[in-house]
């Protein structure tokens, strides 16, 4: 059967890109299997889209919030009886497996929810004023046309985690998602179609970053840009969006730690240092792709750890039994496998792994086996720089003081974790770890929609998706004065006289 062939949503109509190109979307766990046909997008795509943004946002910033929110609550709802269906088809077209693909899904049905409940929050403030007779106010204002870059390993909760609270706020949105998942992206946006959005409030248009991405973040009529991908593009985000002050949101990469001190509960923090170092085959932005390990438990733990990974199942994540599946695309895998080349020239000691996997279906796909170096030296580069696969380095540490230190000794700030039972050292580091998200007995991973999520230094520039924080991304404050003296108060000068 021919692949299914997919169109760009514009202006509430299914379209083709107009130069007529496509690309395939590929299954990484079977090469032979293309999920489908999405349109190779170019400038003129991307124009149409913001234009059709621009004009809907003229009606839908004056839709009553509570009304917006019943759209998002309806999509939420579609999500929910569509779950298993959308995440059938995100491990097809990405690879990791049901279990995760189900959480993403429920991610984007939480934050659905959750959003829908803002349209009849949306706080501002009312405060006093320094003048008799005078009301002030602070409120939220929407922007406009916001534009939305994604990545591909959590294909639905991503873009849910941008475009819900966007729309919420009364923006509207062209999204580009990442050429991985461009299936994904194509169900929410039908979901929210078929949920009541207004023709030309959300916009989808697939395509490559260099032709669709480039467009959208140098486009003078988007207001602003949330991204989520790597540090390398986002810092082209960051400069593009410069030089006319558009507001630019981005989530980037990580270097995540657990850290395993001497009195920790052994067997719990080795299930959370496999789940944090292969889930999603180490491809999140919060695995944990370093493992810290005090040197009185470092042998017996290390052996321990190794022994868990290598007896992990890889392979098809449509098959229930896997517990790890393929990376991404062969690139990825190549890239993993170099950083390997890496660790090996640098002096770490390869303890499993290594290679990728070969031989029956791992010939079909891009899988990788789970990879653990150890005795690295905090300062190595598979120490320090993301790898986004496999692959964990585990560093041995004396002290308290020196694990901390060894945590925030990268350029990155997302999420970081540490075992023990010790409550003076839990206190100590959660005020100490610089990273955005902290977790105590328990893995890098696994954050809730309702609290604010982003990283400091190079993992973002200031801003937190999720939670209520989403919502300053999204919108302007503004701050009304209501003079009812009926005579010229002046502030300031007129209540020091
Ligand atoms: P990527 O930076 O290659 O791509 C992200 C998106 O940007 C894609 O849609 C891509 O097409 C687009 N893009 C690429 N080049 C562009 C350009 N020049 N201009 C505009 N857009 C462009 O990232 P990826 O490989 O899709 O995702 C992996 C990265 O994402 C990792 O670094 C990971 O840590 C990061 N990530 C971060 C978070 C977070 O919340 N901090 C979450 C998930 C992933």
């Amino acid at each position: 059967m021919p692949p299914k062939v997919y169109k760009n949503y514009i202006k509430g109509e299914w379209v083709e890109a107009r130069c007529g190109k496509g690309f395939e979307n590929l299954n990484p766990a079977d090469k032979n299997d293309v999920v489908g046909l999405f349109p190779a997008s170019d400038k003129c795509d991307l124009d149409a889209a913001v234009d059709t943004a621009k004009q809907a946002f003229k009606s839908w910033r004056l839709v009553p919030p509570p009304k917006r929110a019943e759209v998002l609550f309806r999509a939420a709802q579609v999500l929910v009886e569509r779950k298993e269906e959308l995440a059938r088809d995100m491990t097809r077209e990405m690879g990791k497996v049901l279990r995760e693909t189900r959480g993403d899904v429920q991610e984007a049905i939480d934050m659905g929810f959750y959003m829908a409940g803002e349209g009849r929050r949306l706080f501002g403030q009312t405060t006093t004023s320094e003048l008799p007779h005078k009301f002030a106010m602070s409120i939220r204002q929407p922007i406009g046309v916001v534009g939305v870059i994604t990545p591909w390993n959590f294909p639905l909760a991503i873009p849910a985690w941008k475009i819900f609270p966007a729309l919420v706020a009364g923006n509207t949105v062209v999204f580009k998602p990442a050429s991985d998942t461009p299936l994904s992206a194509y169900h929410l946006v039908k979901i929210l179609n078929e949920a009541g959005l207004p023709k030309g409030v959300l916009n989808l248009v697939t395509g490559s970053g260099g032709a669709v991405g480039v467009s959208l973040m140098t486009h003078p009529d988007v207001g602003v840009i949330t991204f989520t991908g790597s540090t390398e593009v986002g810092r082209e985000v960051s400069k593009a969006c410069a030089p006319d002050f558009r507001h630019c949101h981005l989530e980037m990469g990580g270097k995540n730690i657990i850290l395993v001190m001497e009195d920790a509960n052994i067997d719990l923090a080795l299930d959370g240092a496999l789940w944090g170092g292969f889930g999603t085959t180490g491809q999140r932005c919060t695995a944990a792709s370093r493992l810290g390990v005090h040197k009185k438990i470092y042998k017996q733990f290390v052996a321990k750890f190794v022994e868990r990974a290598k007896n992990l199942k890889v392979g098809n994540g449509l098959d229930p039994s896997v517990e790890m599946g393929p990376c991404i695309n062969d690139r990825q895998a190549q890239s993993v496998h170099n950083y390997v080349g890496i660790g090996k020239n640098e002096g770490a000691q390869l303890l499993c792994g290594g290679e990728p996997l070969t031989g029956g279906e791992y010939d079909l796909g891009a899988f990788y086996a789970p990879t653990i170096f150890g005795d690295c030296h905090p300062k190595m580069r598979i120490a320090q720089e993301e790898i986004f696969g496999p692959v964990v380095s585990v560093i041995p540490f004396e002290s308290f003081e020196e694990a901390i230190e060894i945590a925030n000794g990268v350029v990155y700030g997302l999420s970081s974790s540490i075992y023990t039972r010790d409550v003076n050292r839990v206190f100590t580091a959660m005020r100490d770890l610089s990273t955005g998200i902290v977790y105590v007995n328990a893995p890098t991973i696994g954050a809730e929609i309702h609290l604010p999520f982003g990283g400091t230094k190079q993992t973002g520039n200031g801003h937190r998706e999720a939670g209520t924080a989403a919502l300053d991304v999204f919108t302007e404050w503004k701050a009304v004065y209501v003079d009812f003296s009926g005579a010229l108060q002046r502030a300031q000068i007129d209540t020091h006289t």
